[in-house]
């Protein structure tokens, strides 16, 4: 039965389609243009767009800039490049309230001369006071009983530029005495001489959330206003508007808002301040940084949205608010990019091997399959020659038991090329040592060699032909024994979530790797190509994250 899979706002549609309130579903994204997008965003994108797809509808991008004290044009295209590159594909041209601040004037003024709203010139710290508490009702205004010519005149000036600042303030006139103290008379428009970043300072007076996301919606015929659980208590207040401005007649009619859970991450920083203040400290290089949860960290540190898709529809729709912890991203990453991407070889801790018995100038290509997991991705050709560089802890001079990687009189494999034994090392005058050295046997080649059994196979890149990069690999940024947040606002954070590998080797083909590309190292997990800091042959890459995971499905 197709219904019980459905969730439960696919649910609420279906009914509003059944009862006839909706012919075409009109879902909308409308971030404040107030800072940067991060991974619960991503799901409230993915949830609107893929609800407009699902039932052919139509996907609104919104912009609610109703509020210019924080708003900046910044924002704006950081959050346009976000959602498009998350895939999420709206309709027509990009969308500003701000353009219906004719329209929310209107409705104000309506509201007005049907004895719904009224000037009141009580201070900010009074209507708070007057507002009541939970257990308290609240108290009407003086001014609650102005009349419909005064309210006009009054509402008029404010526009006109006659008031300061919290001088006069407009109304809602619902029911002080409501259990619900968001209809206790709230505000829906005030004075604020301030240049917005649109409509410059064509307006003085601008209108609340409360009162403005109702008229947005209904202005774009929105069906289906879905929003995070902490507005559940304002749908009443919502109807209210719509209702009462003219747009609708019941609650039943569209648009309708409905309410979920936001997605939390377990340990992660996502409140703005906070990244603020890492970003002033240096902790992290920008909003971006690969250890972030920005849409735009996110995407340089290698994510695909095809991830995010993926990590948003296993967390589900619900009502049940909850965390979720970070190694399921990373899982899901990791499904995304099993077959997608070439396995290339790269050594991020270089110690020279020398093939003392193959022959100085030669060079080999080795053909070497791009994908063992899917042979459609075709094969390479990987030089080898007679110095390569492998890993350094693929060789220990005494090893322990089980350890069948290099160590002295011991055969392994050279992934796709020759079984070598070991023979020696060279060290430095400190006993490091700066050389292995060891034989190949020709019989061998290819590496899949039948005739005698080898216990590990290892990684190698040539020393002539190799490239050079800088490799940085990344932990939590949080300390994850403490959590987050102290009590008194700060952070506990990890000393350790970055290291940096300046001297890696990689595979000659990957010199033609640009920005945002990614592979398998490897054995050492999943690369991006870094779109800050990788510039012409400077190559740097973000390590997505390692190849064994910590969570199952
Ligand atoms: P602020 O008001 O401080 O900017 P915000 O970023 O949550 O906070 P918006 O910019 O209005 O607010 O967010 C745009 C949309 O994204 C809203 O519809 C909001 O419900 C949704 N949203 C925000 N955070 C989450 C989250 N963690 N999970 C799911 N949806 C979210
Ligand atoms: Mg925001
Ligand atoms: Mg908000």
């Amino acid at each position: 039965n197709e219904t019980v899979s459905k969730n439960f706002i696919e649910q609420i549609i279906d009914k509003d389609i059944e009862e006839g309130h909706c012919q075409k579903v009109v879902t909308r994204f409308p971030p404040e243009p107030n800072g940067y997008l991060h991974i619960g965003h991503a799901k409230s994108i993915l949830l609107n767009y893929g609800l407009a797809k699902e039932y052919n509808g139509q996907f609104n991008m919104r912009f609610d800039d109703t509020n210019p004290t924080k708003e900046k044009v910044e924002f704006v295209d950081s959050i346009k490049k976000d959602v498009e590159w998350l895939g999420a594909k709206w309709n027509g041209d990009v969308l500003f309230a701000s353009n219906y601040f004719p329209q929310m004037y209107e409705a104000a003024i309506r509201l007005i001369k049907k004895g719904k709203a009224y000037v009141d010139d009580l201070s900010a710290e009074e209507i708070r006071q007057y507002r009541g508490t939970l257990t308290e009702p609240g108290k009407e205004s003086p001014y609650r009983e102005r009349s419909v010519e005064e309210n006009l005149k009054l509402f008029e000036e404010m526009k006109e530029g006659k008031y300061a600042d919290g001088e006069k303030v407009l109304r809602a006139k619902i029911d002080m005495a409501s259990p619900n103290i968001n209809m206790r008379d709230p505000i829906i428009y005030r004075v604020a001489h301030m240049t917005h970043h649109r409509t410059g300072d064509e307006w003085c007076i601008y209108p609340m959330y409360d009162f403005a996301h109702p008229i947005e919606d209904a202005v774009e015929g929105i069906t289906h206003s879905i929003c995070t659980l902490e507005f559940e208590d304002h749908r009443p207040l919502y109807d209210w508007v719509i209702i009462e401005t003219g747009y609708k007649t019941s609650p039943e009619e569209n648009p309708k808002q409905i309410e979920f859970a936001k997605l939390y991450l377990t340990n992660v920083v996502t409140g703005k301040r906070y990244i603020k203040k890492l970003v002033e400290d240096g902790v992290v290089d920008g909003w971006d940084d690969p250890r972030l949860v920005s849409i735009a960290a996110l995407r340089r540190r290698g994510f695909t949205p095809e991830s995010i898709k993926m990590f948003v529809d296993l967390v589900g729709v619900t009502k049940a608010q909850g965390s979720v912890e970070y190694p399921m991203l990373e899982y899901c990453i990791r499904e995304d990019l099993k077959l997608k991407v070439k396995r290339m070889m790269a050594i991020l801790d270089p110690v020279k091997l020398v093939i003392d018995n193959y022959p100085e100038d030669q060079v080999e290509y080795m053909d070497v399959a791009n994908n063992q997991e899917n042979p459609e991705m075709g094969t390479r050709k990987v030089p080898f020659t007679k110095e390569l560089y492998i890993e350094r802890e693929d060789f220990m001079e005494e090893p322990p038991k089980k350890y069948f990687r290099m160590f002295p009189g011991n055969e392994v494999r050279l992934m796709n090329a020759y079984y070598v034994t070991c023979t020696g090392v060279d060290k430095d005058e400190n006993g490091n040592i700066t050389c292995i050295h060891c034989t190949y046997d020709p019989e061998t080649k290819g590496g899949n060699f039948t005739g005698r059994k080898v216990k590990g196979t290892i990684h190698w890149v040539s020393a002539s032909r190799g490239i050079n990069a800088e490799v940085r690999l990344y932990d939590n940024i949080v300390d994850e024994e403490k959590g987050v947040y102290n009590e008194d606002g700060s952070m506990n954070i990890n000393p350790n979530s970055l290291t940096i590998l300046k001297n890696c080797v990689l595979e000659p083909e990957l010199a033609n790797a640009r920005p945002e590309d990614r592979f398998q190292f490897v054995r050492n997990g999943y690369f991006c190509v870094d779109n800050k800091d990788s510039k012409g042959n400077v190559l740097v890459f973000n390590r997505i994250v390692s190849l064994k995971s910590s969570f199952k499905l």
